[in-house]
């Protein structure tokens, strides 16, 4: 590793911060990065920039958007009186190809997570109880991963909901604990929306 110039071993270090990727891995992409074409390589910096600067929260309900609305909470084909709550966003596109579910989304942008340090008030709730209180809301499906961390959070949210006048469900996943909802195939996942089960 002393071999490397200490630019390239910076590189390696940076790259090896990102999710799944190990020193292995970092040096592999870092040596790929060296041999790119100079067009690509800008391309690829600009494009990383990019999500940055462009892509923020939508304003109702925390999914990815270039606009401040997005895209579903914008749609007049959804129904808008049904929440499902995801973890992440990419949650969402999981759930989007079942193609089992018509509502709208609330994105919480994390879980609680004792390991993390994370706890409930770092989960992203203001908007939608916001949107509970005026009324606007009268299902919500709690679709948070099956694994310890999204079983805590459902858990803290059913008793924080439980007090509105709204029925509260959670995915029926019939598949392991510590899964991640992006994990679950398609078909797996539009049954456990279809079984969903009333915990209120
Ligand atoms: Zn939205």
């Amino acid at each position: 590793m002393g071999q490397f110039p200490k630019i390239f071993n910076d590189l390696i270090t940076s790259l090896a911060r990102f999710p799944g990727i190990g020193r292995r891995s970092a040096e592999r992409i870092a040596f790929f990065i060296l041999r790119m074409p100079q067009d690509e390589l800008k391309e690829l910096a600009r494009r990383m920039s990019e999500v940055q600067d462009f892509i923020k929260p939508c304003a109702m309900c925390n999914n990815f958007t270039t606009l401040d609305i997005c895209s579903l909470c914008s749609s007049v084909k959804r129904e808008k009186d049904v929440i499902c709550i995801v973890e992440e966003p990419k949650d969402v596109v999981a759930i989007e190809k079942t193609s089992q579910y018509n509502g709208l989304y609330y994105v919480l942008l994390g879980s609680i997570s004792p390991l993390e340090g994370l706890n409930s008030q770092d989960l992203n709730l203001g908007k939608l109880i916001h949107r509970i209180q005026k009324g606007e809301i009268k299902e919500i499906i709690i679709s948070t991963d099956p694994d310890n961390d999204g079983e805590l959070t459902a858990q803290y949210l059913i008793k924080k909901l439980s007090s509105y006048p709204i029925k509260i469900y959670r995915i029926a996943i019939g598949i392991p604990l510590g899964t991640q909802i992006e994990y679950i195939d398609s078909a797996t996942l539009g049954k456990a929306l279809l079984e969903k089960k009333a915990v209120l």
